[in-house]
């Protein structure tokens, strides 16, 4: 039977499977950020005149890293401001958008709004139904993940983002490790890690401070702040690999506390192995659209060819 009380002596709020602690509100939070400091320290993730873009979705992650980091950072010049994407889920999307509102007028931050709507001339939905149109037998999280992270990285460049940080957690991390296995990706595994190793120009350098917090626990992190919890889930996340990864990781962490812990921490043993070879490779761009690539064709023009949707028409609208 874990105990009721923290070893300060106040009631415990959360209790610590792994390590067997009773932690109270306070000594919870401060375990929490002290860990996010110790990650952002040791990794050197920012310098004193970064202009950071928190990647802000309005789910418990990034809502808890743009908490963190308001406090982590106040002592020192970098800018913090955030971006919202709305990719156009209709009944999904406005609960966090409007999270997402709330967030950063609490932290007082620049936020911007875009929606893949405006930047892409389509939203999720309809790339979907065209996806469907054509037969491509691909998820929308597929479409979603690369529209994505394309205009993150576009929109750091065009707001003068020096770093962008996203709220990637253990579990988020555990899980990519899996399916970079899964798919034989051994590119991927090496640029896995806090950091990621930059090998392509043209990028904006992304950190991950979160990597080594449990969901469970930014979930409680982000309750006990009295911040609101995203509670929908997006229609295109069943069927998913991520999916699957989940529920089996999640299954083997009940019987064996620990495992997602141990697979991030072997994970970036594994990517510093992989280092040199990661940073040695060559990266070109696409022929199509000229964006940085280590394939002739990126995947945001493969899809776009399936979808019968040209380069120009589409990644034209984030140039203009
Ligand atoms: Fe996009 Fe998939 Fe996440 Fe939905 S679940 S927001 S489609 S990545």
């Amino acid at each position: 039977m874990p105990s009721t009380l923290c070893k300060c002596g106040k009631e415990a709020f959360y209790f610590r499977r792994l390590s067997g602690e009773a932690l109270c509100r306070r000594c919870f939070a401060r375990s929490i950020e002290r860990t996010v400091h110790r990650t952002v320290k040791r990794e050197k993730l920012f310098t004193p005149d970064d202009r950071i873009l928190i990647a802000l979705s309005g789910g418990k992650d990034s809502v808890a890293l743009a908490h963190i980091l308001s406090k982590l950072e106040k002592p020192y010049r970098t800018k913090l401001f955030a971006l919202t994407i709305d990719e156009g889920v209709s009944g999904y999307r406005e609960e966090g958008i409007s999270i997402t509102r709330g967030v950063a007028e609490t932290l007082g931050m620049e936020h911007h709004i875009v929606t893949f709507k405006e930047e892409y001339g389509h939203s999720l939905e309809e790339v979907y139904a065209l996806s469907r149109e054509h037969g491509t037998g691909l998820l929308g999280c597929t479409f979603c993940g690369i529209m994505r992270r394309r205009l993150l990285n576009d929109m750091a460049i065009r707001l003068g983002a020096t770093k962008v940080a996203t709220g990637h957690n253990l579990d988020d991390e555990a899980q990519t490790f899996l399916i970079n296995i899964l798919r034989g990706d051994i590119a991927r595994l090496g640029r896995a890690g806090v950091q990621p190793v930059k090998v392509r120009e043209g990028f904006v350098p992304r950190v991950k401070p979160l990597r080594y917090i449990p969901e469970k626990e930014i979930a409680a992190y982000v309750y006990m702040k009295g911040y609101p919890l995203y509670e929908r889930e997006c229609p295109y996340v069943r069927g998913s690999v991520r999916d699957e990864v989940r529920d089996i990781l999640n299954g083997i962490e009940e019987r064996h506390p620990g495992t997602k812990h141990a697979i991030v921490n072997g994970s970036d043993k594994l990517m510093e192995a992989l280092k040199p070879s990661t940073e040695a490779a060559t990266v070109g761009t696409c022929s199509r659209c000229g964006s940085p690539s280590s394939r002739g064709v990126c995947r945001m023009c493969e899809v776009l060819d399936m979808l019968g949707l040209g380069s120009n028409t589409f990644i034209n609208h984030l140039a203009e």
